[in-house]
């Protein structure tokens, strides 16, 4: 067995994924079909074209108007259950993804119609998968705050349904402070927290430095720019806090994977973890991921499988599902390691 059959036949946690980076060509036009919105593409091809990026500004512009063809609870339904089942084949057990109800409800689209959609498919992923899968809404910050206090507001009768918070989109000029009464808020609800820190972004270690010390996040999304502040990488490590790091997302947004940082971080025992952000859009979902981290960093199969159970260790999976996720890396490493 190979390195890059090793990785496929892996078992995986994603801890980073937004489900609306999901929507894949085929299924954007079957929607816009299905609710009659003009998307101004016919094919898959044209579609696909369209998907094509040199800029995190090129990718918004894509990004957010895409998400139109969402209407019904059947349509998110139908876009996360795509998801799970394409996690399934990649042999993901647990799945933790993000949605962004802010721009949904903007639409007029209800927001328990989103998270009601996102649930049903959450249920159905467990029964016919066997994969485990929990909610995190994400406050889009280069959104109006008052749209963000009104979700965190709706959010409170979905504890059920929703188990973190998270803080994603365009991060210049909209700092994590701007949202700590928010996420006091829903820490007090019993939620999990975690915000996205971009890479190479203007104010990065400011920002970091919010989440960490002030918001007192449970892990951080991205955040590799740790490593330029010595005293935040220590706090990290005395918290235990884990990163959701992107290699190939990276790629698109500073033409840099980020690679040497994250093994570097993982070689030195930070909980590192690798994921796919936006898998439809930047073209590789969570095997991608690391086999690119793997021919770009060298990393060998303990440490893939350490990436594992960093993931398991640093998510907000409930016990038996931990313990069941850690049986099977031990047996997947026991058997398929020595053949290396
Ligand atoms: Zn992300």
């Amino acid at each position: 067995m190979d390195l890059a059959a090793f990785t496929a036949a892996l078992p995986k946690c994603e801890l980073h994924l937004h489900l609306e980076g999901t929507l894949e060509p085929e299924l954007k036009l079957e929607l816009a079909r299905r609710n009659g919105v003009d998307i101004g593409q016919r094919t898959v091809e044209e579609v696909r074209a369209t998907y094509a990026f040199d800029s995190l500004a090129s990718f918004l512009a894509v990004y957010y108007p895409a998400m139109d063809v969402l209407v019904t609870r059947r349509d998110f339904h139908d876009l996360a259950m795509a998801y799970f089942r394409k996690a399934a084949s990649q042999n993901v057990l647990h799945a933790e993804v993000f949605f962004d109800p802010q721009v949904h409800v903007a639409r007029g689209v209800p927001f328990a119609d989103v998270v009601g959609g996102y649930h049903d498919a959450v249920l159905q992923a467990q029964r016919e998968l066997g994969l485990s899968a929990a909610l995190i809404l994400c406050i889009v910050r280069d959104m109006p705050v008052e749209s963000a206090e009104a979700v965190i507001e709706a959010v409170m009768g979905f504890r059920e349904e929703v188990v973190g918070i998270g803080l994603d989109s365009d991060e210049r000029g909209n700092p994590p402070a701007r949202f700590a009464h928010l996420f006091a808020r829903a820490r007090a609800a019993g939620f999990k927290l975690t915000a996205h820190c971009d890479v190479d972004q203007e104010d990065s270690t400011e920002h970091l430095r919010q989440v960490l010390e002030d918001i007192r996040v449970d892990r951080i999304d991205h955040g590799t720019n740790v490593v330029d502040d010595p005293r935040l990488l220590q706090l990290l490590r005395e918290r235990g806090t884990g990163l959701t790091c992107c290699p190939i997302s990276n790629s698109f947004v500073t033409d840099d994977s980020k690679a040497p940082v994250i093994a570097q971080l993982l070689r030195s025992g930070v909980r590192v973890t690798v994921n796919s952000d936006d898998p439809a859009y930047f073209g590789g979902y969570v095997t991608e991921n690391l086999i690119a981290l793997t021919r770009q960093a060298g990393l060998g199969p303990d440490e893939l499988i350490q990436l594992q159970r960093n993931a398991i260790e640093i998510s907000w999976a409930d016990e038996e599902v931990r313990e069941r996720f850690l049986g099977e890396l031990d047996a997947y490493e026991a058997l398929a390691a020595p053949d290396l």
